[in-house]
């Protein structure tokens, strides 16, 4: 038998001595000098700091010195900071519940005391002097300092050098303390931060004194992450119930590949949630490409009682008593977010012209805001302004009226070719979009059609280039979900039905799932014994080719379980039929476009929810602004 499974023989219960439980708390609260740099920091916080230094040696494990100008620690407490359960910040169970500061069960000191030799200078509030404490000897002697507290800790794990051997290079670990001081720096930009490491300063953030705490936050973002993350995120705000949410949320074209900038503070503390990263995933999948990772920084209030967060030795996880409000307020607050259309916004001001493309020169946040901000707001989500302004321009072509009037009276025919009459009706007096010089659309005034694949057009901050086959597929698609959730979605018959060679496993799924079929606006029944016949199609994808279409939607069907409930189905690949669908019917390259139609779709794109991105999420948009173009051109050097 293998020695190590042997049972050991048995030994008298006994108590450990004080010091081995020290040794064993640490071992759950410090993990690598970055742990410790958060619980120091934690505690300059608490203490009211208004200003944080940190100094490191060998990349913490040498050295760790926390400063801060707190409210000090009284030198008669000065063993006790460093006893373990020995707290200022609980009395009792009840202030447990109700915990507003970052420390409470008072073990980081004593933990972190066990494994490294620790000192502390702190001179409190009204006190005449200075004291320091040595942690290993637990002598207390006059010192000379300021109010506020510096905490030191030496050869970190001297005592345990099982754990100093899982440590990194002093550059990683150097990297993780900075990444525990930054987590701070991005919840408290009224406090100022700074880093040395081996006497260099490696990071410093200055405390932001205005009084509008979105504008201290951006600002903060901006010193922390550079410019780009506030420059191409957008800005939110939502109460749902008792939660808050508020912060910065990535535009889709920001997202990185590694998860490296997603920050989520519950009531002012850095966490890793489930509940919270799941809400955030589910409201980008729409609009994101492939394994892209998306930055955001939220910033969850909510009343105390309503989180626990003592659930984790190093407070990482929090637990909530109704996690589902939790998911629904942060799905909601990104989804309101990420599905207005950037253009339209930007020509409001509300956030920078966010499509330009990586890598050239930025243009000037936002442009003039041309776009009257009401209209801008309303376009967003507002139906009377969608109603209205289809009247803009010639939507007959490529966009069937969706109001119900595609009876079969005017059916469509399959070989009819995909340009329909252009009649432009007088500009209605009342259409916001009529006092705008054509110039000042925010997707601008369509101009040509480039190789039979972009739209050239022309706006007030430049040129902007449209995918035009991405653009209407995403138009598509969101047209259909909301008659799919409407239980609304169009159908218009053709006049000769389209019919196809069919394979078993098609025929199988047109009969299995003529429910389904129903339900998505498309009719196809057997034809022959070896023939289906597509008999209706949405009316918005009229244009497309039926067979393709019908094919594409069997294909995907076919792919379920059979015995699986179709109700079932629809749930879980709702989006995604509708994709393929909205695919089918968009204008496929080489289609020449009338400019008419061109400027139709560019208006779609302006009121048209995440038109941003296609249904892939990818870009398709981009801004080519006067400034880039002049710097491609060298005028004005
Ligand atoms: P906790 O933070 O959970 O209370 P700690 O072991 O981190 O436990 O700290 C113990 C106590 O020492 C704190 O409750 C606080 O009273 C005091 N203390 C620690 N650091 C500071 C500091 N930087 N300034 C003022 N008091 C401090
Ligand atoms: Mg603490």
């Amino acid at each position: 038998m293998n020695a190590l499974l042997a049972p050991a023989p048995r030994r008298a219960i006994r108590e450990l001595p004080d010091e081995l439980i020290s040794q064993i708390a640490a071992g759950e609260v410090v993990e690598r000098p970055a742990s410790v740099v958060r619980e120091l920091v934690d505690n300059a916080l608490d203490a009211g700091a208004t200003q944080v230094g940190v100094r490191l040696l060998a990349g913490g494990v040498r050295l760790i010195a926390v400063e801060d100008d707190g409210i000090g620690i009284p030198p008669e407490e000065l063993t006790l900071a460093l006893r373990r359960h020995a707290t200022s910040k609980i009395g009792s169970l009840a202030e447990l519940e109700s915990v507003g500061t970052m420390g409470f069960r008072g073990e980081a000191l004593a933990a972190i005391n066990a494994i490294a030799d620790c000192s502390i200078t702190s001179r409190a509030v009204g006190a005449s002097m200075a004291c320091t404490l040595d942690g290993h000897s637990g002598e207390v002697r006059p010192a000379a300092r300021g109010v506020g507290t510096t905490v030191e800790v030496r050869e970190l794990f001297y005592s345990t050098p099982a754990r100093r051997k899982f440590l990194k290079t002093d550059a990683t670990e150097l990297a993780h303390c900075v990444e525990a001081v930054r987590r701070h720096a991005l919840v408290r930009p009224d406090v100022g931060f700074a880093v040395w490491h081996e006497g260099k300063l490696v990071e410093q953030w200055r405390a932001c004194s205005t009084g509008d705490p979105m504008a201290a936050l951006r600002q903060r973002l901006d010193d922390v992450l550079g410019a780009e993350f506030t420059q191409r995120a957008l800005a939110l705000q939502q109460q749902g119930g008792p939660i808050r949410v508020s912060g910065f949320a990535g535009i889709p074209d920001a997202a990185r590949a590694r998860a490296d900038q997603q920050f989520v503070y519950v009531n002012g503390r850095f966490v890793r949630d489930k509940t919270i990263s799941h809400a955030v995933r589910s409201a980008y999948e729409d609009v994101l490409h492939g394994q892209r990772q998306p930055v955001y920084a939220l910033y969850l209030e909510l009343d105390r009682h309503r989180v626990d967060v003592n659930v984790h030795p190093t407070k990482i996880e929090v637990r909530f008593r109704d996690g589902r409000e939790v998911h629904q307020t942060v799905r909601r607050a990104l989804d309101d977010a990420l599905a207005a259309p950037r253009a339209a916004q930007a020509a409001a001001g509300v956030v920078a012209a966010a499509q330009a493309p990586s890598g050239t020169a930025r243009s000037e946040p936002a442009a003039p805001p041309a776009w009257p901000a009401t209209a801008a707001q309303r376009a967003w989500g507002g139906a009377d302004l969608v109603a209205r302004t289809h009247r803009v321009s010639d939507f007959e072509a490529l966009w069937p009226q969706q109001t119900g009037q595609a009876e079969p009276t005017r059916p469509a025919l399959q070989s009819q070719p995909g340009v329909g009459p252009s009649d432009q009706p007088a500009p209605d007096p009342q259409d916001p979009s009529a006092a705008l010089p054509a110039g000042e659309w925010p997707l601008g005034r369509a101009i040509a059609q480039l190789q039979g694949i972009y739209i050239l057009a022309e706006n007030a901050a430049g040129l902007v280039i449209v995918d035009m086959h991405a653009a209407h597929e995403r138009v598509l698609y969101e047209r259909l979900k909301g008659q799919f959730d409407d239980s609304a979605i169009v159908r218009q018959s053709l006049l000769i039905p389209a019919t196809f060679a069919a394979s078993a496993q098609e025929l199988a799924s047109a009969e299995a799932s003529a429910e389904l079929l129903d339900a998505l606006g498309l009719e196809i029944t057997p034809f022959s014994q070896r023939t289906l016949a597509v008999r209706a199609v949405p009316a918005s994808l009229a244009r497309g080719d039926a067979v393709e279409l019908a094919r594409s939607v069997l294909a995907e069907l076919a792919q379920h379980d059979g015995a699986e409930v179709a109700a079932r189905v629809l749930e879980r690949s709702r989006d995604r039929l509708l994709s393929t669908m909205a695919c089918h019917g968009a204008v496929r390259a080489n289609r020449r476009l009338s400019i008419d139609e061109m400027n139709a779709l560019l208006r779609q794109m302006e009121l048209t929810q995440r038109s941003d991105q296609c249904n892939h999420g990818r870009p398709t948009w981009r801004q080519i602004s006067v400034k880039d173009l002049d710097a491609l051109f060298l005028r004005g050097r």
